[in-house]
């Protein structure tokens, strides 16, 4: 059930008998030169779709944007950083706490987005709700070990196939994985903002185009992605969300502490 299609009685009906909505969280960034910007929306909007086959649970709109300051710089992305995220979760989950929802479950499309959807969660927790905090993609690797992976690799570019194979732009899919050692040359960029020097990792804060000459990042390569493996883990993961759902139900509410 859709928030934004059913009126202020369907959602006064659905009330006396589930406390629950879900609300996806994406993000609009740079994933590399073969992936839409929309990756990390796109993904979550399908998996609600599929869920929707399966469950009546309030679904409310997708926030499209995200906290993705990392990747700033790279031409499109848009970050609301973590103190608007937390602002605009703020907003929507009082209102919809104000009508009597108490179990909130965010289905999280991108890394970056977890302070904020962490801070918020805190904060209903202390007032007597439940946020589950759902990553996809981290939660798919562990469904599924082979489907593992990193930011706009393969696992990533199967959840686009699986929403549409044609948002995939193929004459850059075959591009490898390009780190530069941008800090100094003895000190190796390994990840997200790290550099390895003499064995052991440091982190220098940095926006991601210093170090990566095309914006993915992970062991998967791209190119290894289809739209079977897209398809098929889009559709367990809206499953397993359909039956975490059913369990959520038979909570109970913490103690409100405030
Ligand atoms: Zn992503």
């Amino acid at each position: 059930m859709r928030l934004a299609n059913v009126t202020c009685k369907k959602v006064e009906e659905y009330l006396t008998r589930s406390q629950t909505v879900v609300i996806p969280v994406g993000s609009i960034e740079n994933h590399g030169k073969h992936m839409p910007l929309g990756t990390d929306t796109l993904i979550p909007d399908k998996i609600v779709e599929l869920l929707e086959e399966k469950s009546g649970v309030m679904i409310a709109p997708t926030i499209p944007y995200g906290a993705t300051n990392t990747i700033m710089g790279c031409t499109g992305t848009i970050t609301l950083g973590t103190d608007g995220l937390v602002m605009i979760l703020t907003k929507v989950t009082d209102s919809l706490f104000r009508y009597g929802f108490r179990k909130f479950v965010i289905l999280n499309g991108h890394g970056g987005n977890n302070k904020a959807i962490e801070t918020v969660g805190m904060q209903l927790h202390r007032r007597g709700a439940w946020l589950a905090n759902l990553n996809w993609w981290l939660m798919a690797g562990e469904l599924n070990p082979e489907w593992k992976g990193g930011h706009g690799g393969a696992e990533e570019t199967a959840g686009v196939m699986g929403v549409d194979p044609s948002l995939i732009d193929y004459d850059y899919i075959n591009e490898p994985m390009d780190l530069i050692d941008d800090v100094a040359p003895n000190m190796k960029t390994t990840g997200w903002g790290t550099v390895d020097y003499k064995g052991a990792t440091v982190v220098f804060p940095r926006e991601m185009h210093n170090y990566s000459g095309n914006g993915w990042y992970g062991k998967d390569e791209p190119h290894l992605a289809t739209v079977e493996w897209g398809q098929e883990m889009l559709r367990t993961f809206a499953d397993y969300m359909a039956d975490f759902l059913t369990e959520l139900e038979k909570l109970d509410l913490p103690k409100a502490e405030i």
